[in-house]
């Protein structure tokens, strides 16, 4: 479980309730959600943070590749891939 805390950035998803209605908001792409019921909202709330902290994640420097990167800004097959290069390089 990687620790929010460590990027330096709070949650970005709120949850405003009052009586009647519950309305999530995203400070990071600004969306909201209204809700009439609480459990749904913490719901979406819930699912939009793991949306919000994978976007928030690196991406792999490869050109046309999306995958999140691992190591040094590259994603795990392409980090592998580059250090067998180097290595087969330095035999
Ligand atoms: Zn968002
Ligand atoms: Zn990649």
């Amino acid at each position: 479980m990687p620790n929010l805390l460590a990027t330096g950035r709070p949650s970005a998803v709120i949850v405003d309730s009052t009586e009647t209605t519950h309305v999530v908001y995203c400070s990071a792409c600004r969306a909201s959600w209204i809700y009439l019921d609480a459990v749904l909202a913490e719901e979406r709330a819930t699912s939009h943070r793991l949306i919000e902290r994978e976007r928030a994640l690196p991406r792999c420097s490869v050109d046309g590749c999306s995958e999140y990167g691992v190591a040094r800004g590259l994603c795990r097959p392409h980090y592998d891939r580059q250090r067998y290069q180097a290595r087969k390089a330095a035999s």
